[in-house]
């Protein structure tokens, strides 16, 4: 066994090359702040929650500060954190101003008896418990919005339905950049979390997988943990955490199982862009992906730093 581990993702998609540097540098940061965590001794729950908040603050991430608009301008930012030990889940959605929705999902999680709490609701909770307020918008994401809305208008393209046709028109529009993380602690135990921004140009109102317990995030001590970024009406449709994790319950390594759900996700969703970071039992890493990048990191003790990169094991086929 390989322990301690932490495995990062910063999203899936087409990374533009303005983004690309500092997306491997955004991912080796966040795979070293968890990492540090599990060196000292630290819980798999808190590394994937430190690695996930670095990245929720670093900008170029669609997540936290960065998060991507919606249609009609808004941001509605969503999170999700499971703990592998007890099953115990906390997640969060449309939430417009808290700097670090992680660490609010882990209050949903460890304060309430809820799992998934949105909106004004959870923003209630935010300032019971004195979570930071902050502004997520920044100038990349507005260009990018009125790049892709003057499009829209000008009926450039297609839209939503025809994912396919848009992205080969829109990359911009699919840089998937949502956050996740895996970890493997010194005593065992595992954790998985996910935040997001949402999907570009989104509706108001709709929650993608990342929120979702078994769809964008999912951990079990007797599985694995895995964090998805992508389409997410498709992670959505075929619970594929929960996907990744059985088939590690059932002996698949990390990246047999990662390859696995890419294949589902070609076989019966026509291949829509996703990718998906797993970890076993063993502390094997798994990286899987069927969009163009995946940036990602990762660090074990045998690695000095961490290792990053914007692609993983690229799945095109069905079975
Ligand atoms: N999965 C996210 C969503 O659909 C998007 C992403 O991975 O960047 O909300």
């Amino acid at each position: 066994m390989q322990k301690p581990v932490i495995v990062v993702h910063g999203g899936a998609g087409t990374w533009q090359p303005e983004r690309k540097s500092a997306g491997l540098a955004g991912v080796k940061e966040a795979a070293a702040a968890g990492f540090d965590v599990l060196r000292a001794g630290g819980s798999a729950l808190d590394a994937v929650e430190s690695a996930v908040v670095t990245m929720e603050n670093n900008e170029i991430f669609n997540a936290g500060h960065g998060s991507t608009l919606t249609i009609d301008k808004r941001i509605e930012m969503e999170a999700s954190i499971m703990d592998g030990k007890t099953l115990n889940a906390g997640a969060v959605g449309l939430l417009r101003n808290i700097k670090n929705p992680t660490r609010l999902a882990r209050i949903i999680m460890e304060k309430t008896d809820h799992v998934f709490i949105i909106g004004e609701g959870a923003e209630k909770l935010a300032g019971l418990f004195k979570l930071e307020i902050a502004s997520p918008f920044t100038e990349l994401r507005r260009r990018y919005w009125a790049e892709t809305m003057e499009k829209l208008m000008r009926g450039d393209h297609d839209y939503l339905p025809k994912l396919h046709k848009l992205a080969a028109s829109n990359p911009q529009l699919f840089d998937l950049g949502t956050v996740g993380a895996a970890a493997l602690d010194k005593d065992e135990n595992l954790a998985a979390a996910t935040s997001t921004g949402g999907f570009s140009l989104k509706f108001p109102g709709r929650i993608g997988d990342s929120p979702l317990i078994g769809c964008g995030t999912y951990a079990d001590n007797e599985a694995g943990a895995s964090s998805t970024t992508g389409i997410g009406e498709i992670a959505v449709k075929l619970v594929l955490a929960k996907n990744a994790c059985d088939s590690m319950r059932n002996g698949e390594t990390a990246q047999e199982a990662a390859e696995s759900s890419i294949r589902l996700v070609n076989r019966r969703m026509s291949g829509g862009s996703m990718g998906l970071i797993t970890l076993d039992v063993a502390g094997r890493i798994g990286a899987a992906h069927n969009s163009r990048n995946l940036c990602w990191a990762y660090m074990t003790p045998k690695t000095r730093h961490p290792k990053t990169a914007l692609t993983a094991r690229i799945v095109e086929e069905t079975t």
